[in-house]
């Protein structure tokens, strides 16, 4: 096809980016460390308000840590969202825990709050909850972390799409006593592959570096009184980092105006719901996503079917980990019998092409086609 693709969320570089990275190489600094890592981690504390951070290979590497950093242990149960990407809960696997899947609320799409009251009579001993901020709308955090110290449970936030949201003007990732980013290339900023694991415990996070760069003891020669990892972010990546964050509130800007865009091109069609925004919060919109109402005779993979035609690029809602057959023996649980809201959600939702380097053009004929898809 030699129509030019239209991506859901790719990635924009400006420059300062290339200048980072040359400098990594003028110095040499062609490392897991190095002063590109040190200065990204302060960047990104100065952003988020985050007391300390660690710079991280990636998001799921920030997730197992934080894991392991909550004391998480073989057979222990760990409650997590279930709609969200797989990466959110496969680290609390790594350590052999067992999760118990959270349904959502229709709010925010996130873990619903009542749903985990509900999970902690059943269970009440989790060794740590993993919430997400899915496609950037904040979750009610502060009622999951509510109960989550009425529990006194660790709580991990996965703010991996959510970098640059805030929650009662405060950044999504400074709730939990862990907060999780991702910078990998779909993300709304990117190191190509990257995450951070930032919170208030300097020891906690101190721990994170050490055990993110093979368990050294401070010993003479190599001694090791633990498991280690080579998780550590590359000084080239930080450099990508540190570009990158220098345009993340234009990036959130970018994507703001295009959820509006679209919420606005369809607010006469009675059919099409826009994903929710958490009107105490503000949004990244990281991916802008639509339902259809129940009842309607448009499909999410017809809307689907009929953009790809045009070499437009979608994806369907991530599948709710309680129907994913890795996780066909964990529990799920929810407010109500008959359909969870997540499954629910995934049956009738898409995420609509949200990259930054759409031009109106590109907007409109997205818009067209998905109008026409109603008769419009
Ligand atoms: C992207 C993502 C991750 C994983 O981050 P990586 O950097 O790709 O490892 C974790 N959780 C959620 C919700 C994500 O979207």
């Amino acid at each position: 096809m030699d129509r030019k693709r239209i991506f859901l969320s790719s990635p924009t570089m400006h420059g300062e980016e290339q200048e980072y990275v040359k400098n990594a190489f003028d110095t040499n600094w062609v490392a897991p460390l190095g002063p590109h890592v040190n200065a990204f981690e302060k960047e990104m504390q100065e952003y988020t308000g985050i007391a300390h951070g660690a710079a991280l290979s990636a998001g799921t590497a920030a997730l197992h840590l934080a894991v392991i950093l909550s004391g998480v242990k073989q057979g222990d149960i760990v409650f997590a969202s279930s709609l969200t990407f797989s990466a959110s809960v496969n680290p609390a696997c790594y350590e052999k825990a067992v999760p118990v899947f959270i349904d959502s609320e229709y709010e925010t799409w996130n873990m619903d709050p009542e749903a985990l009251e509900r999970a902690f009579e059943k269970y009440p001993h989790p060794a740590a909850v993993i919430a997400v901020h899915l496609y950037g709308t904040p979750a009610k955090i502060d009622r999951i972390r509510e109960i989550c110290r009425a529990h006194q449970v660790p709580l991990i936030e996965d703010a991996a799409e959510a970098l640059g949201s805030t929650f009662q003007g405060k950044k999504a990732g400074s709730f939990g006593d862990f907060g999780v980013f991702s910078y990998n290339g779909n993300k709304i900023i990117t190191t190509s592959g990257g995450g951070m694991l930032m919170g208030e415990d300097e020891a906690a996070i101190a721990r994170a570096r050490f055990l993110a760069t093979q368990a050294r003891d401070p010993a003479p020669w190599y001694q090791h009184s633990c498991i280690g990892y080579n998780y550590r972010m590359s000084n080239v990546l930080a450099g990508i980092g540190r570009g990158q964050l220098l345009h993340l509130e234009e990036h959130k800007a970018r994507k703001n105006a295009i959820y509006r865009q679209y919420r606005e091109a369809f607010s006469d069609i009675p059919e099409i719901c826009m994903n929710p925004l958490n009107p105490e919060g503000d949004a990244n919109n990281w991916l802008s996503c639509m339902t259809v109402e129940p009842g309607s005779r448009v499909t999410p993979a017809q809307i689907m079917d009929a953009l790809a035609e045009y070499n437009i690029e979608t994806r369907p809602i991530w599948k709710p980990m309680h129907l994913q057959p890795v996780f066909a023996d964990c529990d799920f649980v929810r407010t109500k019998e008959g359909r969870s809201v997540s499954e629910d959600i995934f049956n009738r939702g898409l995420c609509l092409p949200s990259d930054i380097k759409n031009t109106p053009e590109d907007m409109e004929l997205i818009i067209s086609i998905v109008r026409r898809q109603f008769g419009r």
